[in-house]
């Protein structure tokens, strides 16, 4: 099965189950458009299948479901094994956190009748594609009180959308002759909220009014925007993407394409052999870091309640556990694109319709930062895949010395555990609209399961 067109082998009856395992998917993207909004679903869909929070939980046996949630933007999904927890668990880890433009602190101005937003954008974006699109925003504001205000504008059709304009071309002379990463400046990256005063007020009279609605509608005032947490992201739903609808497009497949995959292989893979769990991370676009990021003690915390729980308690048993898991690191690969063949290696590139991609090693200049997994777990895992008839392939990050990038292996790996990345391919990486396959989403959550399942 590898390197194989999988559309090829489908019979109809394969064919309806891809298209409506994408439709699932969709619809959670559709919802999940930041880390938050994507542990809340992954609790109700979790809860919808007798997921129990671990907290409310005194002991832990063979075949018991539990979750646990960090800070409300770390989810792991476990079902306990029949081996004790000591002997490894079974890992499917993704991130959850997507590119997008982050609300300032200090973010409302008005100028020559607009009321406009300071913003700081998140990850790696190419600044140029998301200007004159519809944008929404989503987040937390949070008051002194302790209350905690969501906020949700523009993906419902009812709600007006916001954006960040873009100079028309015939005045982009000057602008036209920059290089593309200096084409749109990160701190013109600022969003329009309206441009209607408020009646009776003299100074900023149209950033006044966006304030009372704000109050209205949502009870905070300006200076609640010292403590909110405010993410702009692409507005719409994610849809089929070509003429045969095999393809979707959407924002924020990198990378919860594997986040909702692995979920519901550990879901549907119901009690196994070891103790199986999806984990969501936070932070991966920006380096992992704090106390939601891979590089958390959070996950270790976990493991070690998972240890508390099924038997007596010991570090040492806890650091057994974390070593002797087999993780794969859920991460989406670079789709080869036709457009740009020339920054890959054709040989060792991850085509869409290929099925689920393994990642031996990623990093850039000289493999720099790559977990770089050993050949003796992936040749397991082949076995495994092969056994299974999942549709595999194999590839780097473009050709040498073109670019690179990471994902979070190599942090679980300094557990001293086997950790290989494999995810699905991505065109339009980071793009406001990304674009996958539904071969590679299936073959990706059927791959997962067996993993758990099997290895
Ligand atoms: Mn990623
Ligand atoms: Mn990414």
């Amino acid at each position: 099965m590898y390197n194989k067109n999988a559309w090829k082998s489908y019979s109809k009856e394969d064919l309806e189950k891809v298209m409506s395992f994408a439709e699932g998917y969709k619809d959670f993207i559709s919802k999940g458009k930041t880390e938050r909004e994507c542990v809340t679903l992954g609790v109700k869909i979790a809860e919808e299948h007798g997921y129990k929070n671990i907290k409310d939980c005194k002991e832990l046996h063979p075949g018991d479901k539990v979750y646990s949630v960090n800070k409300g933007k770390n989810i792991a999904i476990m079902v306990v094994g029949q081996k004790p927890v000591e002997e490894g668990l079974r890992v499917l880890g993704a991130h959850i956190d997507s590119p997008r433009i982050d609300v300032k602190q200090n973010p409302l101005y008005e100028s020559t009748g607009f009321c406009l937003m300071d913003t700081h954008y998140y990850g790696g974006i190419v600044k140029y594609q998301w200007v004159a699109i519809p944008l929404a925003l989503y987040g937390v504001v949070c008051k002194k009180d302790g209350t905690v205000i969501n906020i949700s504008i523009g993906d419902d059709p009812s709600d007006p959308v916001v954006g960040i304009t873009d100079l028309l071309p015939h005045l982009a002379g000057d602008k036209m002759q920059k290089p593309a990463y200096k084409a749109i400046e990160g701190e013109a990256l600022d969003v329009t909220m309206g441009s209607m005063p408020l009646e009776g007020e003299e100074k900023e009279s149209v950033k006044a009014h966006v304030l009372k609605i704000l109050k209205e509608k949502y009870d905070f005032e300006e200076e609640d925007f010292l403590s909110a947490e405010i993410e702009i992201v692409p507005a719409g739903p994610a849809r089929d993407y070509g003429l045969d609808r095999s393809l979707v497009a959407g924002y924020g497949h990198d990378d919860r394409v594997c986040a909702y995959t692995s979920m519901m292989a550990v879901i549907d893979a119901g009690e196994c052999e070891y103790t199986t769990c999806a984990v969501f991370v936070d932070k991966e676009e920006i380096g992992s870091v704090g106390a939601t990021g891979a590089q958390s003690k959070w996950f270790e915390n976990v493991v070690a309640e998972l240890v508390d729980l099924t038997t007596s308690y010991s570090e040492l048993k806890v650091r057994h556990a974390l070593e002797n898991t087999m993780m794969l690191s859920s991460d989406v690969s670079a789709g080869f694109d036709p457009l740009y063949a020339y920054v890959n290696d054709s040989k060792n590139s991850a085509y869409l319709g290929r099925g689920i991609c393994f990642n031996k090693y990623t990093g850039s200049r000289g493999k720099s930062g790559a977990n770089d997994a050993a050949p003796e777990y992936f040749a397991k895992i082949r076995n495994v895949m092969d056994e299974n008839n999942i549709h595999f392939q194999t590839s780097e990050l473009g050709k040498v010395d073109q670019g690179g990038g990471g994902t979070i292996a190599y942090i679980l790996g300094n557990y001293n555990m086997n950790v290989i990345d494999a995810g699905v391919p991505v065109l339009n990486m980071h793009a406001p609209m990304e674009v996958i396959s539904k071969a590679d989403l299936y073959e990706a959550y059927k791959a997962y399961k067996v993993f758990v399942k099997h290895m």
